[in-house]
């Protein structure tokens, strides 16, 4: 396909805005009478950069009208199918028949309709929730899935753990319950485990730069996913004899099957990422023998793999154990032996998880007991609401004193009352009362507080600890100290979650790929996520949310079958046909945010090159009436051989689709 671009020239452009007003009135933007001054749409708009010291200071200004990008995030976005590549030019069109401005009501507010939907914004990885809730609506499952693969390599797996704060921030809550986005998702990603057919994102020309992965977590995995679509070749370095990190070894299987997570997996391989597993960073390589092999950056995800210490009397004696241990002994099928009476230490989600997960592997009689009170427990309610259903008994407001040994091992627990688990400024910092106790018999116990990372290899590799004790980064970039060396996923941010995890994945991602390219990693664009307040929206299909098919409790007992079903097709598009349409997919989905909506008309609209002008010979508006003669029309190969002639440099953070910005 020929490629229409245009090449700006940041030595000649004055930022006086000529074009803007001259596109605006070429394409009739506005109404004279009627338009709010502070609100008028535009195509293009002026952005600048200030480089230097003062005094040596140089600003640079330049035009940004759609890019016309040669693979389109609003064409893959759109339900309607109405946004398109012109094949003789390139130029990317929006078909204003077709499109429906998702389901805009006529009157919509323009301002409202063009800021992201709450769930796209709320979402740590930002995927396009409003674009493919949409798409199964209409029953277009592959190109929903594409649209959610572009952004998270992981969605049948988030599908059944992710925590969803989508559905929190869901405007269709404030009418009656929200979208049941994560079981859309499950369903759609769900099409796709075949290995004869499932999708597999296509490769970027492949470049000479290595990059390296430790820890193959959900953070690392998705780096390497992101670093090998752009064509790079990644070596991702495991100690564990499995890949999959905390999703594989302690996400139980009841929630998260195994094959799942293989066929996800799967597709990162297939893309040629070379994972090695039994090889620990510390142990097996080092910072310095990976930069010796030759890496030109390195992406540390290595988690938080140790449970704290609690530091009572006992806590040695056999029989009392960490959660994490026990999950991964039962995720890897390893022998797990605990007696009838167990007890589990802790309020967060691996303390529920080992609970829940000890129960199936026959203990009778599982307690859980933590400092907080219900309300203030970690975990997440719909954990706490599994460990309620399958009766595991829950005592908060304990505190273990410590642990009661007879003849060489574990007999019971003693505990103290919590008074107070956080002081005036919400710190962690538990009260007792150690006049009121509580003694607990028990076979077993599972301690599951805090998780804390290893530090030894970050220690000898020089990488920077942060005062709690994770690997310092950089929090935009994700760089360490050590500049080709990048830290990620909870060994950086703490326990979060698999979504979360990918986001950092993604983020150093886009880190390493503008550090072996010699970029900037300060001046990426970071895009504007503010969330549309109001929805105008009267009319909208009132049925209920979707009741999730759940195993009953009595056939959870002693299997580790999956407990939530994914949904029917039936189900799925009426569920989809729920949503508000808060936003517009395309422009959440447009980089640039180049994007504009009519609210008048109902519909977005965006610069189309001054199609009718550029196809009869002659030059878009913009480049007509530059005063300075900044802006070149040409086919953009041709143009890059300009530049060249011309002696102009290609400035890369700006040229990241068909236009050029040179300098
Ligand atoms: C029991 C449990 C249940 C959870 N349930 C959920 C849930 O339902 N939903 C949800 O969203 N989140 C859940 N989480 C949180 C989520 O799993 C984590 O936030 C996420 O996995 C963190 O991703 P990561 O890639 O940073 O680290 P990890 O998943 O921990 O992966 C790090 C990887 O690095 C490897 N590694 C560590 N050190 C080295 C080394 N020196 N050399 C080589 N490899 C190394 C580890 O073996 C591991 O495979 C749960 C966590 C736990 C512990
Ligand atoms: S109603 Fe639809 S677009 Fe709005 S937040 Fe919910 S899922 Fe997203
Ligand atoms: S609207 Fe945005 S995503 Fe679509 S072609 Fe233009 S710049 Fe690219």
């Amino acid at each position: 396909m020929k490629q229409i671009g245009m090449m700006i020239d940041l030595n000649r452009c004055i930022g006086c805005r000529t074009c803007v007003v001259a596109c605006r009135n070429y394409h009739e933007l506005f109404d004279h009478q009627t338009a709010d001054p502070d609100n008028i749409p535009y195509y293009l708009r002026v952005e600048s950069r200030v480089q230097g010291a003062f005094p040596d200071l140089t600003m640079d200004t330049w035009i940004r009208p759609c890019q016309h990008c040669p693979e389109p995030g609003c064409l893959d976005a759109c339900p309607e199918g109405a946004i398109a590549k012109d094949l003789e030019t390139g130029v990317v069109q929006i078909d204003e028949e077709k499109c429906a401005g998702c389901q805009a009501e006529t009157g919509s507010y323009p301002e409202e309709k063009a800021k992201s939907a709450p769930c796209t914004a709320t979402c740590p990885a930002h995927l396009n929730v409003q674009g493919y809730v949409n798409m199964a609506a209409l029953g277009q499952f592959d190109e929903a899935l594409k649209l959610i693969k572009k952004e998270n390599p992981f969605p049948a797996v988030c599908g059944r753990v992710c925590h969803h704060p989508c559905e929190e921030a869901c405007s269709r809550g404030e009418k009656d319950t929200p979208v049941a986005i994560n079981a859309i998702k499950r369903f759609i990603a769900d099409l796709d485990l075949d290995p004869e057919t499932r999708h597999v994102p296509a490769i970027k020309a492949a470049k000479d730069q290595r990059v390296a992965v430790v820890g193959a977590g959900p953070a690392g995995l998705t780096c390497a996913y992101f670093l090998a679509r752009e064509g790079y070749p990644v070596t991702v370095f495991e100690q564990l004899p499995v890949a999959g990190g905390m999703m594989a070894v302690g996400i139980p299987a009841y929630r998260l099957p195994n094959d799942i997570l293989e066929a996800e997996i799967r597709v990162i391989t297939d893309m040629g990422v070379d994972i090695r597993t039994d090889v620990a960073l510390g142990d097996d390589v080092t910072i310095d023998t990976l930069r010796e092999d030759g890496y030109d950056a390195l992406f540390i995800a290595s988690g938080l793999q140790l449970t704290g210490r609690l530091d009572v009397v006992g806590e040695n004696l056999p029989g009392v154990h960490s959660s994490l241990d026990i999950l991964k002994d039962a995720a890897l099928g390893n022998p797990v032996e605990l007696g009838e009476k167990v007890i589990v230490i802790g309020g967060g989600n691996a303390a529920v998880d080992a609970a829940l997960t000890v129960k199936r592997l026959g203990a009778k009689n599982v307690s859980l007991v933590c400092l907080e009170q219900r309300g203030e427990m970690p975990a997440w309610e719909h954990e706490i609401n599994d460990a309620l259903e399958e009766n595991i008994e829950i005592i908060n407001g304990l505190g273990p004193m410590r642990f009661v040994e007879e003849d060489g091992r574990l007999a019971g627990v003693e505990f103290q009352r919590c008074t107070a688990v956080f002081d005036e400024d919400g710190g962690f910092a538990p009260a007792y009362d150690d006049c009121e106790l509580t003694s607990m018999e028990a076979d077993s116990a599972i301690v599951s507080i805090s998780l804390v990372g290893e530090r030894e290899f970050a220690e000898d590799g020089g990488i920077a600890l942060t005062s709690a004790g994770r690997l310092w980064a950089d929090p935009l970039t994700l760089q360490t100290r050590l500049d080709w060396v990048f830290a990620g996923g909870d060994s950086v941010h703490g326990s979060t979650s698999v979504i979360e995890a990918i986001a950092s994945g993604k983020q150093a991602a886009a880190s390493i790929d503008r550090y072996v390219r010699g970029l900037d990693l300060k001046a990426a664009e970071e895009r504007d996520w503010t969330m549309a307040g109001k929805v105008f929206r009267e009319q909208y299909d009132t049925s209920e949310r979707v009741a999730i098919p759940r195993l009953a409790p009595e056939e959870r007992e002693g299997n580790f079958n999956e407990l939530e079903q994914t949904l029917t097709q039936d189900m799925v598009m009426a569920e989809a046909k729920r949503c508000l349409n808060c936003g517009c997919a395309c422009m959440q989905s447009c980089p640039f945010g180049v994007l504009q909506f009519d609210g008048k008309a109902g519909i977005s609209h965006k610069c189309n090159f001054c199609y009718d002008l550029i196809t009869t010979g002659q030059k878009p508006v913009c480049a007509e009436v530059c005063l300075t003669d900044a802006l070149t029309v040409g086919e953009s190969e041709l143009l890059k051989q300009e530049a060249e002639s011309r002696g102009l440099a290609i400035i890369e953070e700006l040229s990241r689709a068909s236009h050029l910005y040179v300098k």
